[in-house]
């Protein structure tokens, strides 16, 4: 018998769609292209050591991962609030003054970034989070840099704090992206603390996907073609040929991908990441941060010794470092963790590392200028609905939402023409 939803698509978007379909009694297929549930969410076993696709973190303000993961199923390990900064000459931690109001002591920082810092904090607890995201489609939207340079930031600010660590966050080191998706992201690292889980970043995706049954979860399918509804149901095909009809089918896709299959225009470009890891056999350091080193020509953004958080990411009596390279400026593999290395080692010169890993995303997040949420899919066949991270801001929560919502929507579809 033919679902009553068909869900292409098994990242975040894709699974949390399939539960609130499970929860609303609605009967559904996920078919997904690859071998496993996570999409852009993997994580990689090297020699032991637990090697995400990318640096993620989630944060304690994401309420809908809360919902949907059952307390006592993942095990998070919490970061420290605050990063070490150096400028060159010294590192000097710099903390959340709302955790440690002693932070607006520190002079990681200069004292009047320190408290347009948090007067913008204050302001933004006054806002929503839909308040923030909304900016992000209108027109009075603008860059994060120009958003910081108008509120009088200074240009250290910018290169030992916001280029590093929000550059980071949104994989762009000319913060080029939305300032009401920084807003956001700064507001939820405000109100909330940064975790990973143990086990890596594809534990969230796995345990989303575990009370889904497994006959309704085919992997290896990768969905070629749409078939518009009308006089038929509407309905997906498949490489090898097979139809899947429903009453509706959810594209739960990254945004080239569904571009691609809507033919919907040139693919549109996105973000992309290399990570570098590296291991050694001391510890670089005790705290459970991000380094922050300041330095516009340097290869590497940020960095943490990530089993410093989880130390089961790494074997007994080993450490591993993991470094965020937004250019690679051209370097092979082997050069990239050479260079990461030496600029890791003059900070830390009494903890040598050496080359594990690269690991190259190479879309990890969609492009998000000033502006980007007013632009809408391609017009959809009738019977599809698109969700996805891009809908709203590339991240972990809203893609979740994204996929409760096309839930809802499939449901009151399937309940008006049944
Ligand atoms: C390097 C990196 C760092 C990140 N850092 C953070 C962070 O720190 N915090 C945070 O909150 N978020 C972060 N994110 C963002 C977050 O991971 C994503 O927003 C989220 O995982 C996207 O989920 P999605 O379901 O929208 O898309 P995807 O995960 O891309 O899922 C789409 C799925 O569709 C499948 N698919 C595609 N085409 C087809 C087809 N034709 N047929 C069948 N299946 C198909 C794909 O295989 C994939 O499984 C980061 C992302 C990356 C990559």
């Amino acid at each position: 018998m033919s679902p009553q939803v068909v869900i292409v698509g098994a990242g975040l978007s894709g699974l949390a769609c399939a539960r609130e379909l499970q929860r609303l009694g609605v009967s559904f297929l996920i078919l997904e292209a690859d071998s496993q549930p996570g999409g852009r969410q993997k994580t990689r076993l090297i020699d032991g050591f637990r090697l995400d696709h990318g640096f993620q973190v989630v944060l304690s303000s994401y309420p809908t991962l809360q919902r949907l993961l059952p307390a006592g199923r993942i095990i998070p390990r919490r970061f420290d609030s605050g990063a070490w900064l150096h400028d060159g000459a010294r590192m000097r931690y710099f903390g959340n003054p709302l955790e440690r109001p002693t932070a607006l002591l520190s002079r990681a920082l200069p004292l009047p970034d320190q408290v347009r810092l948090a007067w913008l904090s204050m302001r933004l607890f006054a806002t929503t989070d839909a308040a923030l995201l909304a900016r992000c489609a209108t027109s009075s939207d603008v860059s994060t840099a120009g958003f910081l340079s108008s509120h009088g930031f200074s240009r250290v600010f910018f290169e030992r704090f916001a280029i590093p660590f929000f550059g980071g966050v949104l994989l762009d080191a000319s913060l080029e992206t939305s300032a009401g998706l920084f807003c956001y992201y700064l507001k939820k690292f405000l109100t909330g603390h940064a975790w990973i889980p143990s086990g890596g970043i594809q534990c969230l995706p796995g345990e989303l996907a575990r009370p889904l049954p497994l006959p309704f979860l085919r992997f290896n399918e990768h969905v070629v073609s749409l078939r518009p509804g009308g006089r038929s149901l509407p309905a997906v095909v498949t490489r090898s040929g097979e139809v899947f009809q429903a009453s509706c089918v959810v594209l739960a896709l990254d945004e080239p991908s569904l571009q691609r299959l809507t033919g919907g225009g040139p693919s549109p470009s996105g973000r992309a990441v290399t990570v570098v890891y590296l291991e050694s056999s001391r510890p670089l350091y005790r705290e459970k941060c991000l380094v922050l080193p300041e330095g516009a020509n340097r290869l590497v953004r940020h960095f943490v010794q990530i089993s410093n958080i989880d130390p089961e990411s790494a074997p007994d009596g080993r450490f591993l470092v993991s470094a965020t390279v937004l250019d690679p400026q051209g370097l092979d593999h082997e050069a990239l963790s050479d260079t990461a290395a030496a600029e890791i080692a003059a900070l830390f010169p009494g903890s040598p590392t050496k080359p594990l890993a690269v690991i190259d995303v190479p879309y990890a997040v969609p492009l998000q200028p000033p502006g980007f949420a007013v632009k809408r899919p391609a017009e959809l066949p009738s019977g599809f609905i698109a969700c996805g991270d891009w809908r709203r801001g590339a991240c972990i929560e809203n893609a979740l939402t994204s996929g409760l919502e096309a839930a809802r929507q499939a449901a009151s579809h399937v309940r008006g023409i049944s």
